[in-house]
């Protein structure tokens, strides 16, 4: 009875998977995919515990107590500019648990032939992604030091321990006693992940968690063959692919090399040229005279970086949209792919203010129409504005779409000073006979601009 019914729930949570990932590639349909991704999980739970293999219940319950009493605190207490690290962290314990799980059906069930080749691989990427997952937390979490740890012939040792892993593993295979030759295999895994992400800087990092959330999936994937398992093959594959995908996306948006990212030291071409910023004239505005440019503006676009993010100014950044858009401006949002700290970033900022999702648009369709729009206003970015990626050859961001901002009639940028962006380079645009800048937190800034703006209109 109970083995025809876990299926049933397996097929309808696989199916909840791949709408889940339609739903979200969607500002629009991101909520119903996130719940219906929670569905599905929820769904193979369920249907993994009406298994007949499953005979007691309370060492499960106990694990379910404790995960949930580290894990909700984690996802409620979380600023969203701290998102990447905590991916970072769950994907390093969810990575660790496929690995153990993997050790366990080894040391119980002595599995051979294509079994023991797909467990052999699970546990590779599992044990390999669980201390690059550490690595980039602690990155991340400045508790590593962020920059990239470079040393001569990085690249042929970091490959010679990846061919030792692999090797051990296929002796594993070979061996009669495949558990003499594990402990050198599990260590050659664990060092390769740690050597893989070393080279690689702490900012760079977001991308790279795309990429080891695809070997996460992939070892998940493994897992299902080792196992017959169909459900956990679909969910494996999927994660493996979207996060694949993703880190390509987020490659070409940065315009980084995949290769430099898959193989480690991606972030060694991250220069700072901030010192040689040199001091130059700029041309700044005060609270009233922005809010009288964008009273008489008729088409403003606004452009939303990891400033925003850092001064949480969306809320007051709806206030602006809302006066100005009953004051007969067209007012829309810019949407960089790599705006902020981590893809969607902006998207799911705009979102928590209910901005309309029809007024977030992206890139490749705006940046067209920045010479007929009388006023840019970029907020909290630099980097995704910066034309140097367009002019400048020798830029370190050269060659990355950017938002043609320097195209409008008008610029007015809000941050709090002339430093640079995450490139840290300096940019060209603050310097332009069009560009104002204005100088102030972005949250206070904006409030400043709303009040200026409200008092205007009942003069
Ligand atoms: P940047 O990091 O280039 O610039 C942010 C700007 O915001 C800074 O110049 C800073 O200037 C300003 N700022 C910071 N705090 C505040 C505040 N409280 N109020 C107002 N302004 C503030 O951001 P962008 O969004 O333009 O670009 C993102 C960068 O991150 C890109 O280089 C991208 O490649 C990179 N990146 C993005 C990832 C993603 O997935 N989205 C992943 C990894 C990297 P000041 O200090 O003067 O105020």
């Amino acid at each position: 009875m109970q083995n025809v019914i876990y299926p049933i729930f397996y097929l309808f949570a696989a199916a909840l998977y791949i709408l889940a990932l339609k739903w979200m590639s969607s500002p629009s349909t991101a909520r119903r995919g996130v719940r219906a991704g929670e569905t599905a999980m929820l769904l193979a739970v369920v249907g993994t515990l009406l298994r007949f293999e499953v005979v007691e219940y309370h060492w499960i319950a106990l694990a379910f107590l404790i995960g949930a009493a580290i894990g909700a605190p984690l996802a409620l207490k979380m600023p969203m500019t701290a998102v990447p690290q905590r991916t970072a962290i769950a994907q390093a314990f969810g990575a660790l648990a496929a690995a153990l799980i993997g050790t366990a059906e080894l040391l119980e069930a002595h599995p051979s032939g294509f079994a023991m080749a797909a467990l052999t691989v699970e546990m590779l990427l599992g044990y390999m992604t669980f201390t690059a997952s550490l690595i980039a937390f602690g990155k991340l979490q400045e508790l590593l030091p962020g920059r990239p740890m470079t040393y001569r012939g990085q690249n042929y040792f970091n490959l010679s321990v990846l061919a030792g892993a692999i090797c051990l593993g296929v002796l594993m295979n070979q061996s009669a006693d495949p558990m003499s030759i594990f402990p050198y295999f599990v260590g050659a895994s664990l060092l390769f992940g740690i050597l893989l992400i070393l080279p690689i800087g702490g900012a760079d990092m977001p991308t790279v968690i795309a990429l080891l959330n695809s070997y996460a999936g992939l070892s998940a994937c493994a897992m299902g063959f080792a196992f017959d398992n169909k459900l956990l093959i679909v969910a494996g594959a999927l994660d493996g692919s979207s996060g694949f995908i993703l880190s390509i996306i987020m490659c070409r948006a940065m315009n980084r090399s995949f290769t430099n990212v898959l193989f480690g030291g991606f972030g060694a071409l991250q220069q700072s040229a901030a010192g040689s910023a040199e001091q130059r004239p700029v041309r700044s505005a005060s609270p009233e005279e922005a809010a009288s440019i964008l009273d008489a503006a008729r088409s403003v676009i606004i452009i939303p970086g990891y400033g925003l993010a850092v001064a949480q100014a969306q809320h007051k950044i709806r206030e602006m949209h809302d006066i100005l858009t009953k004051r007969g401006v067209e007012v829309r949002f810019a949407i960089h792919p790599v705006a902020g700290r981590m893809p969607g970033h902006m998207n799911v900022l705009l979102a928590e203010a209910d901005i309309p999702y029809d007024k977030l648009v992206e890139m490749e369709e705006i940046n067209g129409d920045f010479p007929m729009c009388d006023v840019a206003l970029v907020i909290g970015a630099n980097d995704v504005v910066n034309p140097a990626a367009k002019n400048d050859p020798a830029s370190p961001i050269a060659g990355m779409p950017i938002l043609e901002v320097d195209n409008a009639r008008t610029v007015m940028i809000i941050k709090r000073g002339m430093a640079a962006g995450f490139a840290g380079i300096d940019n060209e645009l603050y310097y332009m006979d069009k560009t104002l800048m204005l100088f102030g937190d972005a949250k206070s800034y904006v409030s400043s601009l709303v009040k200026e703006l409200s008092a205007q209109g009942n003069e």
